[in-house]
């Protein structure tokens, strides 16, 4: 088939680059059928052109710490993708940053945002700094040395990043304000900006947001809601604490958290004063989840490496909100999800099931959210930060959420339109999202010729 000739090129050209692989492989697998039914794809050969990045670009990022002591990190951003508009993607700092989670994020994110009704191409970027344990003046002088670079590459219609792991208000703040040094201009190139300075209202929120509206898509179709649920949430930044926030105030009860160190199990559930002491804890004293434990007195488990899975995912519940990074779920983990009772998982995160993982879902009939329809909220109200810039004017709150929740409407339903099967009576969103969002592009870049 078509689709395995191109996936054996792929391999044999990045054989180095497991993630990206993975993501490469999982949309593939779902598009098989579609692409040998509709033969102008094959014919343009519009996969071994999808799969490449229109260019990457990779930068040595010099900084002084307070001491005087010289680091060296890379930087790196793949504009992917621009059939359909400029490049969009977040930027991640973690140590474990390297080319091919880059590629894999940008590659995803092509879809997702095609998935999100809005003119948005398909980028993403970052570098191998770790903000843990650094002070704000180590972190602006890391932000300005990497915007000194990043900076000729973006622009309000050409590229606009905003953030992700490692990257909140704080990074977005330095960074934009060194370009707007460099450039003597003030433009939307950034979203996730502080509210007083271009941001959007509910942008911080709306991945988190996002996911529990998708959650709530999905339960609707089978004529339920999210009111009563107990939902287990990993993670514990920017995505993790506003599914909290909004899970609660659609009266479901939130009774995890996790970082790298390990999680925590409240089965009274994260009401908003504990949520609360989480915001500051993370956003503010940037410390480890466990003091939550000391504080309200309830259970935590430090992570262990030498475990086949991770036990959060074994807490009895009836909805999953991983919230952290890629691949925390393992076959393992996918198959106590399902023993333990869960019915809906909605990935707040990019890619956090493994393909293992997954087929357990689908197997199981559950509903299964994948993150490239599950989190686009997050962009979505990125692209709208981006509208609001362009008409110099900010929509207010009630605004901009109840177009958050008609978007994420509108992803769901297009899930259902190429997911759907009406023998078994089971959405499969992973195809859903996969062939919508690749049926957008695809056919722009017929459009447009070979470029
Ligand atoms: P944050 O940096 O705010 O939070 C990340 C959280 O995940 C932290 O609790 C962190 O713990 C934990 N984490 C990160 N890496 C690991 C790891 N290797 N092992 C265990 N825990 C880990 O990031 P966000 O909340 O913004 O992003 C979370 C996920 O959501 C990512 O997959 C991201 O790509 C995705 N996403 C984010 C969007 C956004 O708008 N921010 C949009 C769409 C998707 P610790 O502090 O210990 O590292």
């Amino acid at each position: 088939m078509y689709v395995d000739e191109v996936f054996e090129k792929v391999k044999a050209r990045d054989p180095d680059q497991p993630e990206f692989l993975q993501a490469v492989e999982e949309v593939f697998t779902s598009l098989g059928e579609f692409i040998e039914e509709n033969p102008q794809y094959k014919k343009a050969n519009i996969l071994e052109r999808v799969v490449e990045p229109d260019r990457m670009f990779i930068f040595r990022v010099p900084w002084e710490t307070n001491d005087g002591e010289v680091m060296v990190n890379r930087g790196m951003r793949v504009e992917f993708n621009n059939a359909i508009g400029p490049y969009k993607g977040g930027l991640r700092f973690h140590p474990s940053v390297n080319l091919g989670i880059i590629k894999f994020l940008g590659f995803e994110q092509v879809f997702k945002n095609a998935l999100t009704t809005l003119p948005l191409g398909g980028g993403k970027g970052g570098s191998d700094f770790d903000p843990k344990g650094k002070n704000d003046a180590e972190v602006m002088r890391f932000c300005q040395s990497f915007m000194n670079e990043l900076y000729k590459y973006l622009g309000p219609n050409t590229d606009v990043p905003a953030g992700d792991i490692g990257v909140g208000a704080r990074e977005i703040g330095f960074m934009f304000g060194q370009y707007k040094r460099l450039k003597n201009e003030f433009t939307g190139v950034f979203t996730g900006k502080g509210l007083n300075w271009g941001g959007s209202l509910i942008r911080p929120e709306a991945t988190g947001y996002g996911a529990v509206y998708f959650a709530d898509e999905m339960l609707k179709t089978r004529g339920d809601s999210l009111d009563g649920k107990v939902c287990l949430v990993s993670g514990s930044g920017n995505v993790a604490q506003f599914t909290v926030e909004k899970l609660s105030q659609l009266g479901a009860k939130a009774i995890t958290l996790s970082d790298s160190s390990g999680f925590i199990h409240d089965p009274d559930g994260i009401d908003e004063e504990k949520l609360a002491f989480v915001m500051e804890l993370k956003n503010v004293r940037r410390g480890r989840i466990k003091e939550y434990a000391e504080k309200f007195k309830v259970q935590y488990a430090a992570a262990d490496p030498k475990l086949d899975h991770n036990p959060l995912w074994a807490v009895e519940a009836d909805c999953a909100f991983p919230s952290a990074t890629q691949n925390e779920i393992n076959e393992v983990d996918a198959q106590n999800l399902v023993k333990g009772g869960v019915f809906v998982i909605s990935e707040g995160a990019n890619m956090p099931t493994a393909p293992e993982g997954a087929n357990v879902f689908l197997k199981a009939k559950v509903l299964y959210g994948p993150g490239k329809a599950a989190n686009a909220g997050g962009v979505s109200v990125s692209g709208l930060e981006m509208s609001q810039n362009s008409l110099r004017l900010s929509w207010s709150r009630e605004e901009v959420d109840e177009r958050l929740r008609g978007i994420m409407a509108a992803i769901h339903e297009q899930c259902m339109i190429y997911g759907y099967d009406e023998k078994d009576k089971y959405c499969d969103y992973v195809k859903g999202a996969n062939v919508g969002g690749f049926k957008k592009v695809a056919d722009a870049m017929l459009d447009q010729g070979l470029v």
